[in-house]
């Protein structure tokens, strides 16, 4: 295997070695200008590299090709056109034009749009994005696309992040000229997503409706073994889970996704998979096209891989840390503190860009996350509350506080870490200690966004991401530009800007309470729920700072704050009205039955004689009874509320009555429930327990 590794990487992917070795000279020549200089790709050159494309993708098996996009939905999408062209001999020859791979025309109206089609009367199209390579999965050839309408709005998630790398591209590079970087042509933004997910068995899954509808358990009882022993993290791996893991790495390399880093997580039956980073676009396809692959491979395992952000109530829950930094073309981070960081004013200056932005648009980036699903981690113990703050460690915050302060901070004395094994070097001490609670970690060399949901489409946290530090940077570009004194003006403007964002850097605890008291304190905002954060995002700075970058246009951003509202509530509905057909069909005729033969005992134990006692019966009979009642009332109410929604109101009110009399109704009836299951015979309950779910891989 070991051997092959390299050979299979990539495998499927039309990638540089591909194109170099397949397109003729000047073919190659022109496509890598289109992708590295986005030049335009003249449809003569087009026509060579898709007859060059179906001709590798035949070899490697595929019949079909399919622009594939990513929609507002969440998912990706596809359209499976065969390659077949029919001859006048009744025959058919593989064809593939130019025309077809530049543009094709998918129906757009299946698409969430936030009402923009309505608007503009558009019909959708997809464009190849050649920063992305074409790849070969399964009989088709996927061609990485752009998704918009005519009247030129844009109807999916990748083209405003292709924007924002640009607009972010654009403002640092007027930063590294005043620093006199004159070789440089764009700057990148990278990511590498850390990937959280379950696996549970598939047999078991199948008799769960709610994790079939919704991703999550909306009942369960909390198992007598949790994860309270923290034997699993970095723990042995299961054979079965080893399996799956190894083939889930096949697959993935085989498309060029450098999946590297497998291990367990702090649940029982969670894992995590992280890729080494790349361009924040591609990143994202990779990711997307991860999340798919793992769902697949899990099924030829006997397992269900589940992406949901909390599947199990009182267990850890699933975050995709989303680590982002920028760097140069010519390969330089640009978030590498190097040896001294004060005396680094460069990387000091990018510091400061992204303290202020991630200050000034705490908002913004906080409901990036906002999701259904994602309610249910953030705040909750394994996860960052919902308060934006930035963690930076000792070394930097020593460093801030000096140009704060005018002092001259002595070189950083490398620390060095004593392994107290004598053959092991000592190395050095990562520059930031590990803290584990904050939202956003400085890691070294680049920033750790951790309240990202693992369900979550990553282009979304990086649109925010890239526009909101462009602006910062366009900002300090404006203000430097034209300065007598460079250096004497940078520094000023770092120490301004330090002292008036102080506020967003925390390196504390920030699970704590004391915590939570703090930030109301310093101001920060702290909106605990979608149905609080999402209205935001159509704010009037929130607008302008999307609409001066050219990520989206205002009518673009009121239309995708409405998508991501209506996800809420569609989510929500769907979680109520699951809820309420597994308690009325499944859960109560269940109890019921147990309760009968309960009663059956009782009668029976009395037919034998008046003196046996009956009362460990009739108590659990009596609890029974009451319990039951009492969840029939609930469910009720449940359906009742459901009832109540006023269709007629705003998106952003009826979300709010989703979040709160809905899902306080969801729980209510779930807190009986729970407890009805731990006093229902195993043989009668009708779904299998977190239990099982847990610990049968
Ligand atoms: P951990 O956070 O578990 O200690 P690492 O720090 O090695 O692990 O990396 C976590 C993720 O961050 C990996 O996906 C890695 O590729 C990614 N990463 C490392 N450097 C960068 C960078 N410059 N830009 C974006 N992501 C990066
Ligand atoms: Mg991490």
């Amino acid at each position: 295997m070991e051997a092959n590794v390299t050979e299979l990487f990539g495998s499927s992917v039309f990638n540089e070695a591909v194109m170099r070795e397949r397109l003729p000279k000047d073919v190659y020549k022109s496509l890598k200008r289109t992708i590295d200089k986005k030049e335009h790709l003249e449809s003569s050159i087009a026509e060579v590299v898709a007859n060059a494309m179906k001709e590798w993708a035949l070899e490697k098996g595929a019949t079909h090709y399919t622009h594939w996009f990513q929609p507002m939905t969440g998912i990706t999408a596809e359209k499976h056109d065969s390659f077949i062209s029919p001859t006048s001999d009744g025959r058919v020859i593989m064809e593939f034009s130019g025309k077809e791979l530049i543009k094709g025309e998918p129906d757009a109206s299946s698409f969430p749009s936030g009402g923009l089609r309505a608007t503009f009367e558009a019909r959708g199209y997809t464009a190849w994005d050649p920063s992305s390579y074409a790849f070969v999965k399964e009989d088709t050839l996927y061609i990485p696309t752009v998704f918009c309408s005519y009247s030129g709005e844009v109807l999916d998630k990748k083209t405003p992040l292709l924007r924002s790398m640009d607009a972010l591209s654009e403002q640092a590079i007027r930063i590294l000229r005043m620093f006199g970087n004159t070789t440089s042509n764009q700057v990148i933004t990278t990511v590498g997503p850390e990937q959280e997910y379950f696996l549970v068995d598939a047999e078991l899954y199948k008799q769960r409706k709610d994790l079939i509808f919704t991703g999550r358990t909306l009942f369960g009882a909390k198992p007598p073994k949790g994860q309270e022993l923290e034997d699993h993290y970095f723990g042995n791996i299961k054979e079965r889970v080893k399996s799956y893991m190894r083939e889930l790495d096949e697959e993935l390399w085989k498309l060029g996704i450098s999946a590297k880093t497998e291990h367990n997580e702090v649940a029982p039956a969670q894992h995590e998979l992280a890729p080494i980073f790349d361009t924040s676009n591609v990143a994202s396809d990779h990711n997307q096209l991860t999340m798919e692959l793992m769902k697949k491979v899990a099924k030829r395992h006997g397992l269900e891989c589940l992406l949901h952000e909390k599947p199990f109530a009182g267990v850890n829950g699933s975050g995709k840390h989303n680590n982002w930094s920028i760097s140069t073309d010519d390969g330089k981070n640009l978030l590498d503190p190097g040896k001294n960081p004060a005396d680094n004013l460069q990387f000091m200056t990018f510091l400061a860009a992204v303290v202020k932005a991630v200050d000034d648009y705490a908002v913004l980036i906080r409901l990036s996350v906002a999701t259904a699903g994602n309610d249910h981690r953030l705040g909750a113990n394994e996860a960052p509350p919902a308060i934006i703050s930035m963690f930076v460690g000792d070394q930097l915050d020593e460093a801030i506080n000096a140009i704060k302060n005018d002092e001259k901070v002595e070189a950083a004395k490398a620390a060095k870490l004593e392994t107290g094994v004598e053959i092991l070097p000592a190395f050095r001490k990562d520059t930031t200690d590990r803290n584990r609670t904050s939202p956003f970690a400085f890691t070294g060399n680049k920033f750790e966004f951790r309240m990202v949901g693992s369900a979550l489409n990553i282009s979304g946290v990086n649109i925010v991401l890239n526009t909101v530090v462009a602006e910062t940077l366009k900002q300090f570009a404006d203000e430097l530009s034209g300065a007598d004194d460079f250096e004497g003006a940078v520094r000023k403007l770092i120490k301004k800007t330090f002292k008036e964002h102080e506020k967003i850097i925390f390196n504390g605890n920030n699970y704590s309470d004391e915590w939570v008291a703090e930030a109301e304190k310093r101001g920060l905002p702290n909106l605990k729920t979608s149905y609080e954060a999402l209205p935001h995002f159509a704010d009037k700075e929130n607008v302008a700072v999307f609409v001066n970058h050219n990520v989206f246009s205002e009518a673009e951003v009121v239309s995708r704050c409405e998508i991501l509202i209506e996800n809420y509530i569609k989510a929500l509905n769907i979680e109520a009205l699951t809820m309420s057909s597994m308690a009325r069909r499944e859960i109560l005729p269940a109890v019921i039955e147990f309760t009968a033969s309960v009663c059956d005992a009782i009668a029976a134990k009395k037919a034998v004689s008046d003196t046996l006692d009956v009362s460990a019966e009739t108590k659990l009979a009596d609890k029974l009874s009451k319990l039951t009642a009492s969840a029939s009332v609930k469910i009720d109410a449940l359906d009742e509320a459901l009832k109540n929604v006023d269709e007629n109101a705003d998106a952003a009110k009826q979300a709010e009555y989703y979040g709160k009399v809905v899902l306080g109704a969801m729980e209510e009836l779930r807190a009986d429930v729970d407890e009805l299951e731990t006093i229902v015979s195993a043989e009668y309950w009708p779904m299998p327990t977190y239990s099982e779910l847990l610990f049968n891989v």
